[in-house]
């Protein structure tokens, strides 16, 4: 889908979304973020299918979000971009960085970690347990032996990885400038088992990709950006400037996802609500009963 003219080609914005379930009303919310972040600068919004969890993504889910954000009236310029059409990039990126001898492959189950926290409490990081480092400290020989038939992720030697970047800063528009602390998020995947990339090395490699001048996005991704940051200063990527906004939440308090009831936008699209209208009372603060938005 193309649209308007552009008057500032230094702006660039994406929606990200990945097909995994039905958009909700908190997703209307980031496109609408993103869509009229782009707009009010005279930027492009362009939108981005994450769809590579082979597992979970699904080619329905993919029609449903470009009918929900037709619906709502967020159009996007250019052809839509799908991540599983780019995964030699991932690939190559992730050879480059094991040839830097910053990652290792991880053999851990999700029975070894569910093991390792009975054994006891391990440290939390912003997004949850942070892995205890197992298999970082595998006799290297014997870890590529072992990769050669057991399945493996492959992780982040975060600490020696930021010991090469150096300290590094990023810049978020509304939380103001930002040191990164990498290490605080452990030594993520990079390469899971079952996956030809994560979230984080795809997002970082495609918003370089993409000449994504602003990221903007859900404050629940936050802390994640430590981590994009030290991949764009390994993998010599352009840092863009950040913009986390607040998230919808529920009446208790939490993120709304499907599993906790939100109303997926299909049903309300099908249901002949007026998805033009939702955009307007989003972007007025109006929102449903019981939703609020986060505070900074
Ligand atoms: N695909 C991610 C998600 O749906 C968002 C990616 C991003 O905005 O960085 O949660």
């Amino acid at each position: 889908m193309t649209s308007s003219t552009h008057l500032n080609p230094d702006i660039v914005v994406r929606f990200a979304p990945s097909p995994n379930g039905l958009l909700h009303l908190g997703h209307a919310y980031a496109a609408m973020v993103a869509h009229d972040f782009a707009r009010a600068r005279g930027g492009r919004f362009l939108l981005r299918i994450e769809d590579i969890d082979g597992g979970r993504s699904r080619p329905e889910f993919v029609r449903a979000i470009l009918d929900d954000l037709r619906w709502l009236g967020l159009d996007w310029d250019r052809d839509v971009i799908f991540q599983s059409a780019r995964l030699e990039s991932y690939a190559a990126a992730a050879d480059r960085l094991k040839a830097m001898g910053l990652l290792y492959p991880c053999f851990c189950t999700r029975s070894d970690m569910r093991q390792l926290q009975e054994d006891g409490p391990q440290p939390e990081g912003p997004d949850g347990p942070i892995y205890a480092g197992t298999c970082r400290h595998l006799d290297p020989e014997l870890a590529r032996k072992r990769a050669v038939t057991e399945p493996h992720s492959w992780r982040l030697d975060v600490a020696k990885a930021a010991a090469i970047s150096g300290p590094l800063r990023w810049t978020d528009e509304r939380h103001g400038e930002q040191s990164s602390d990498p290490e605080r998020l452990g030594d993520v995947i990079l390469v899971p088992k079952d996956m030809p990339a994560a979230y984080h090395l795809a997002v970082t490699l495609d918003d370089a990709r993409d000449a994504i001048s602003h990221v903007v996005r859900g404050d629940d991704l936050f802390a994640s950006t430590d981590i994009h940051r030290l991949l764009q200063a390994l993998l010599d990527l352009p840092t863009p400037t950040y913009f986390h906004h607040p998230l919808l939440l529920d009446e208790n308090g939490g993120k709304l996802s499907k599993s906790r009831g939100s109303a997926s936008l299909s049903v309300l699209r099908t249901a002949g609500e007026d998805g033009y209208r939702l955009v307007q009372e989003l972007r007025a603060g109006i929102f449903p009963v019981g939703i609020s938005l986060s505070q900074a």
